[in-house]
């Protein structure tokens, strides 16, 4: 089997957020948290994927600024991979000038998200925060490396989506994606903040109809359930599956804080590394 070209890299199971939509998968019921791996265990990684094939990796957790060596692992990555792409996906929290001129410096894509406006303490466990996460994108805006910017609607932000989108936009976001909460992780345990279909559909019109800069046009995610996953028929119809060929294990897949190769993020079970 050829290795995807795009690994995703859950440095660690830890976040100091607590997003009740968090779709990692750890958090699913009876899971316990691995713990970190150490520094050398994710440079054989990283070196395994590059051997391997991978042409992008992304940084991700958890939160992956958690981890105090994250600088040695960027570095180690685009040491191996000088073309390469490389992303790191953060909540933002613990962003600052010193760390993003860095990752700017290594090349590094910046994503953050941004779930919510007035409901970003109950969406995340942290009461504030949202006015330095809009002050990070405005900053790495004005140096020219600008972040891109995840939404992810459920029940209790849908009604400010559209206002997220736009202050997303105008602090400057290079990309914005939004996206439903998918029943993974902490959501399955919380299927009552999953969006049904015409409720995402109804956001998606909405964002559709704003007028923005092109290069701030959001890309959408349409998946309210994983295809990879087992779902009771009467779940598929109550959110509304499409018909959508996922690209996990080919184009992408993921490695686990546990160090263990999955072929799509929301899915817990383990496969061989290929190649
Ligand atoms: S969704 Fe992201 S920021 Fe929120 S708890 Fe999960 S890993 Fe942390």
């Amino acid at each position: 089997m050829p290795c995807p070209p795009e690994i995703i890299l859950e440095l660690t199971a830890r976040c100091n957020h607590a997003c009740p939509f968090c779709y990692c998968n750890w958090h699913e019921e009876g899971e316990t948290v691995p713990e970190d791996l150490p520094t050398s265990a994710w440079r054989k990684i990283i070196r395994h994927c590059v051997d391997a094939g991978a042409l992008v990796l992304q940084f991700s957790g958890g939160e992956p600024l958690l981890r105090k060596d994250i600088g040695t692992l960027v570095s180690y990555a685009r040491e191996l991979l000088p073309a390469g792409g490389l992303m790191l996906f953060t909540n933002g929290t613990l962003m600052t000038p010193r760390r993003f001129a860095f990752l700017k410096r290594k090349s590094v894509i910046v994503g953050t998200s941004l779930p919510c406006l007035a409901t970003y303490g109950a969406m995340t466990g942290r009461g504030r925060g949202r006015e330095r996460i809009l002050e990070s994108i405005r900053q790495a805006a004005k140096s020219k490396w600008a972040m891109s910017v995840r939404i992810t609607g459920n029940r209790t932000n849908a009604f400010e989506a559209v206002e997220t989108v736009l202050a997303a936009a105008e602090a400057g976001a290079g990309a914005v994606m939004v996206e439903p909460a998918m029943l993974c992780g902490r959501a399955a345990n919380t299927p009552e903040l999953a969006l049904e279909r015409g409720e995402w559909n109804e956001i998606r019109r909405e964002v559709e109809k704003l007028k923005l800069p092109r290069r701030m046009k959001p890309n959408f995610c349409d998946e309210l359930v994983c295809e990879c996953r087992d779902m009771p028929r009467a779940m598929r119809a109550r959110y509304g599956v499409k018909d959508f060929s996922c690209t996990c294990g080919t184009l992408f897949g993921a490695v686990g804080p546990d160090g263990r190769y999955r072929r799509c993020i929301h899915l817990k079970d383990a496969l061989p590394f290929p190649c």
